[in-house]
């Protein structure tokens, strides 16, 4: 597997590859349409660095767990660290915004959330997060402006705005430090809109945040390891 490392405006980034906090059920229409509950606080999941891949190369997927669903979201860059933090040093330090996929195997996670247990192998497994370059804050505009979308196959399936989160980005991180201190170089995810489904092998995806960030990924079967 190709080693990812952060973009910033175009230039590899001197930030380390950190972890990946993930929030579950941050849009009112994805909750519905999987018949979950919505959440009287934040779900929060992380996946490891060892799970970052970069979205503008051929994205390798899991062959033998079932349906692998898109998930496409909004990420945030991590700059500063953040630990119990003010809403004022979350805006601050959330110095990039891109795009990522957080890919999950639907049948296993299925599975585990009917046995009560963590979903980790359904979402944390490796090449889980490919996410794109990152674009610097003084670039981005309103980070609850932001528009998400992904074409699979040309077909519109994503195509939501960050307008509609239930917990904007910034109160996201703080909320996140209440529990998890972020580093710099860690990212936050921030939620998919519905519209989420299975890959098949072969898929293009086109996926764009506002006019910020547009890229083209194909979709691979994971490349048995022969060592
Ligand atoms: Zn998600």
């Amino acid at each position: 597997m190709p080693t990812y490392r952060h973009f910033l405006d175009g230039h590899p980034s001197n930030l380390p590859t950190g972890k990946v906090v993930c929030v579950g059920r941050n849009y009112v229409d994805h909750v519905r349409e999987l018949n979950n509950e919505i959440p009287d606080s934040p779900v929060l999941f992380l996946k490891p660095s060892t799970s970052l891949v970069n979205i503008h190369e051929p994205l390798h997927i899991p062959v033998h767990f079932g349906e692998c669903h898109f998930e496409t979201e909004m990420s945030l860059l991590i700059g500063k660290k953040l630990s119990n933090c003010s809403l004022e040093d979350a805006e601050t330090g959330i110095i990039g915004i891109g795009l990522s996929l957080d890919l999950t195997l639907r049948d296993l996670q299925t599975k585990l959330k009917r046995s009560g247990l963590p979903w980790e192998k359904a979402k944390a497994f490796d090449g889980s997060c490919p996410t794109s370059n990152f674009v610097s804050r003084p670039l981005c505009g309103d980070l609850n402006h932001q528009q998400i979308v992904l074409y699979q196959n040309n077909c519109l399936m994503q195509n939501d705005n960050s307008s509609n989160m239930l917990m904007p980005a910034a109160e996201l991180v703080k909320y996140i430090t209440s529990f998890f201190t972020l580093l710099p170089g860690d990212i936050v995810l921030t939620g998919t809109p519905a519209g989420v489904g299975p890959l098949k092998f072969g898929d293009t995806l086109r996926v764009s945040l506002s006019k910020l960030i547009s890229c083209k990924t194909v979709i691979q079967q994971a490349q048995e390891d022969n060592n």
